[in-house]
Formats: C-alpha cells, structure tokens, sequence
C-alpha cells in the first residue's frame, strides 16, 4: 500500500510507493556513472585563466578560491539600478565564488576523508567571512557531482552563494524547527539522531561526532542526510573536531554511492544559519543534505511539490551499509 511520510523538518509530506518500483533491484543494477571527460585545456586547471584570478591569500595545500566570473549574485557597487512597472525587479545582491581543488584527478566519490576535511574548512572560512563583512541573510556552500548534477566543468570544484534573497526553502526549514522547538523545548534534529541511532533501519555510518542517515520522508531516492552529534546551529562555529567527523561520514557515504550505484551524479548542500541568527541558538543544526540524480521528476512532482518515492529510504540505507 502506498503511504504518506511527513518530513519533519520542513512538514513536507512524501508518497512512498515501493509498489511502483516494478524491478526490486531496479535502482541497484542500473548504471548511473556520472563521468565527466576534463578537457584540456581547462580553465580550472593550474596556470590557466582561473588561477590568476585567484584569492592568493585563500590558497591551501590542495584548493583555492576564486570569484565567479558569470556570478548569479553581485556586489552591490557593479549594479545598476532597474525597475520593470507591474513587476518586481530588483538587483541580484550577493557573492558567488568557486571552489576549486588543484588536483584534476580529485573525484568527490573517491576523495579521502582529509580532503574532504579540507573542503569543508575551505567553505565554512568563507561563510566566517562574509557573514561578518556583508549584510546578506542567507548563504550556502554547494558541490555539484557528475553529469547530471547541473555541473557544467569536469575539473572537480565546490561553489559558495551569499544573497539578500532569502531561501523559502531554509527559511522554512528555520521556522517549522522554531516550532517544534517552541513546543517541546528540544531541537528536533538532536531528537531525530536519537530517534534514527535507536531505530538503525535508516542508518548508513555514525560515530561520536557525527551520523549519516537515508531521510525518512526524502525527495530524492537515496537522499542522505549528514549532521554533526553534537548540537550547533550555524556551521560557521563547528569545531575542527566535528568537522573531521562529519567529513569521515561523508567520506562513506560517497564510497558507498561510488560502489552500489556506480558513481551517479548528485548534489550537496550545506543548511546553516549565520552566527548572529541567534533566535535560532536552540532550535537549529547544521546538516548536509546529499541529493543522488538517479531519475527525472515528472509532472506531479512539478505541479505539486510532493514527490513519489519508489525506493523505501530503509530499502537505500540497506543497499549503502
Ligand atoms: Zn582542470
Ligand atoms: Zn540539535
Ligand atoms: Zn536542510
């Protein structure tokens, strides 16, 4: 029978119909590689046009940053004013930078736990910055993985987006969680590791400083949700000791991916708060959402903004221990 799961996080509910799925190994034995061919020469690669451009004083041992050179977002003083009558039209306010690793080699699905640490002290040094130099509401470090992740170079890099457009996605996000903490007084993500380290059915890897699970109301097959143990709202103040844990568990995850389906394209996210959205001290925490492309939305999904999963999340956690 099929089902109706509720998202806790955003009150989202899903369909999950397993009954749809016609071929149990369906997921599991089709081929997803994501292979992108890098082709030289490449605008990422050493002592090409990106990296003259680059942040010098940003460099580490394997990654630098650069901004990017089709932003979506821009600083406020490269603008000119706009307008369109009925319409609101306004300035696309905001940063956009690329994060590149030097090595051209470095794949997401094979790249060692140290340099995934790396990464993620490369991103949350950019969210430190501008959270303290601009007066955007809402950022977000990305990693776009493969063919059909919307990645658009081979050469393997992360992106950093700051805007004065608030996410509704976050913000929702933000809110539902207030409630929830509102009402009960506990966050609901410390709440939900608890709950899934009890229950294990969802559970790909934990550890004492983090955990990774398959969500249990996803809109993706195979969407794997990664959050530090410990309660922290803002990334922005995790400790390098957490970081290391989270960067373990990725690690696996993405290991898992690469070995039981093939490497297919996919997408993460970090969801954060900045420093100062001190309203959300208690009912917050950071995580990552990890988003494998293995199918194409269709029109119910477009329409109405629910989704329908073929693939129980405990059937994807199974398949990924
Ligand atoms: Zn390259
Ligand atoms: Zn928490
Ligand atoms: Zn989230």
């Amino acid at each position: 029978m099929p089902r109706v799961r509720q998202n806790i996080i955003t009150n989202e509910w899903v369909v999950v119909a397993p009954e749809r799925n016609h071929q149990p190994a369906h997921h599991a034995e089709k081929m997803f590689s994501s292979e992108m061919k890098h082709i030289y020469p490449c605008v990422f690669c050493h002592g090409q046009a990106a990296w003259h451009q680059r942040y010098t004083s940003l460099d580490t041992k394997d990654i630098y940053v650069i901004p990017n050179t089709y932003p979506a977002f821009q600083d406020k003083d490269e603008l000119e004013a706009v307008g369109h009558g009925f319409y609101n039209d306004s300035h696309s306010y905001g940063d956009h930078e690329v994060i590149v690793l030097k090595d051209p080699r470095d794949k997401l699905n094979t790249l060692k736990p140290a340099k995934l640490y790396e990464l993620l002290k490369v991103m949350q040094g950019r969210l430190q910055y501008h959270q303290k130099e601009t007066e955007h509401r809402f950022f977000i470090p990305i990693y776009n993985h493969g063919r059909d992740s919307g990645a658009s170079m081979a050469h393997p890099h992360a992106q950093f987006f700051g805007s004065d457009v608030m996410s509704p996605r976050l913000e929702r996000e933000l809110e539902v969680t207030k409630n929830y903490y509102d009402d009960k007084k506990e966050c609901v993500f410390c709440q939900m590791i608890k709950f899934e380290q009890d229950e294990q059915t969802r559970v790909i890897y934990h550890s004492e400083e983090a955990i990774a699970f398959t969500a249990f109301a996803p809109r993706y097959p195979f969407e794997i949700w990664v959050m530090p143990a410990h309660h922290n709202m803002s990334f922005a103040e995790a400790t390098e000791k957490s970081l290391e844990g989270v960067a373990k568990a990725m690690h696996r995850v993405f290991e898992q991916l690469d070995q039981k389906l093939s490497n297919p394209s996919l997408n993460w996210f970090i969801h954060t708060t900045r420093s100062i959205d001190k309203p959300y001290d208690e009912s917050f925490h950071w995580h990552i959402e990890i988003t494998p492309r293995l199918g194409k939305q269709g029109g119910f999904e477009l329409g109405s903004d629910t989704t329908i999963q073929i693939i129980l999340p405990e059937a994807a956690a199974k398949l990924l221990r």
